[in-house]
């Protein structure tokens, strides 16, 4: 489906679970040559509706297929898509290993710097390192149209979930700020519907994490506390699949106030203020 000029978006299948989409796959078609951003799961009836979409295309040139980071419903279609299309595979350097780990065999073909360009013709795009949701996340900006594509860093609708040990919540602030600079009129998400107002979201997504670190900093005021205690309190009742993201969320929270210093692990999965 084409959602803006130039910008179409497949999606396989329907919202897993309340508040979980299914994973965006963008083809964006400049007048010289096209790109995809994100290639979904390594499924069948995936990968066929977008190699189906890229024939109903008339087969453009595919100039990069660029996965946004290494998350198996990002990764899985690209080798097919490599394959049907010949377009190379682009990631940022520090998620190369990572996502050739989730190919079965197949290569990332380059990586791309921060600030570097492609141009489709009548669309350039520029590459963004964007750590956060994961460590080497890359986004994707569309200079003449101030389109951001965000990969995970961004949903839709909700917060995006930063795993302890994949991202980082520091790194992840300070790339939401590095979004707000350049200034997007809109944001591509990788699940979810398109943000129009990306000012707003992106502020949302950074006072979320600040707002979840008070909340943390003023139970752990009450003394020490184990992660159990500290979902329990933050959260109201929860399904066992979205509790443990939240308990993901927590530790990762806990993993920066580690690292700054203003918390230290008591044993026994519990947290004290230093
Ligand atoms: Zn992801």
């Amino acid at each position: 489906m084409e959602i803006a000029p130039g910008i179409h978006r497949v999606t396989v299948g329907q919202r897993a679970t309340p508040g979980m989409y299914v994973t965006n796959t963008y083809l964006v078609m400049g007048s010289q040559a096209s790109a995809f951003v994100d290639t979904g799961w390594n499924r069948e009836e995936d990968i066929k509706a977008r190699l189906d979409y890229i024939q109903e295309m008339g087969n453009p040139p595919i100039k990069a297929i660029i996965i946004t980071h290494r998350h198996p419903d990002h990764t899985g279609g690209a080798p097919a898509i490599r394959q049907a299309t010949g377009g190379p595979i682009v990631t940022a350097p520090a998620e190369k290993e990572a996502i050739e780990a989730n190919m079965e065999g197949a290569r990332v073909d380059r990586v791309v710097q921060d600030g570097e360009t492609l141009a489709l013709g009548d669309m350039t795009l520029e590459f963004i390192h964007a750590p956060g949701h994961t460590l080497g996340s890359l986004g994707v900006f569309i200079r003449e149209k101030k389109a951001l594509f965000t990969g995970d860093n961004v949903i839709g609708v909700g917060t995006s979930v930063i795993f302890p040990g994949e991202g980082d919540i520091s790194l992840y602030l300070e790339t939401m700020e590095k979004f707000l600079r350049y200034a997007p009129e809109t944001i591509y998400p990788g699940h979810g519907p398109v943000v129009n107002d990306p000012r707003a979201k992106l502020r949302e997504l950074i006072n979320h994490r600040k707002e979840r670190e008070q909340q943390i900093l003023a139970l752990l005021q009450e003394g020490p506390r184990m992660v159990e205690q500290l979902l329990r309190a933050i959260y109201d009742e929860l399904d066992e699949r979205i509790q443990n993201l939240a308990r993901g969320q927590i530790r990762s929270h806990l993993d920066k106030l580690e690292k700054e210093g203003r918390v230290t692990a008591t044993g026994g999965d519990s947290y004290q203020l230093r």
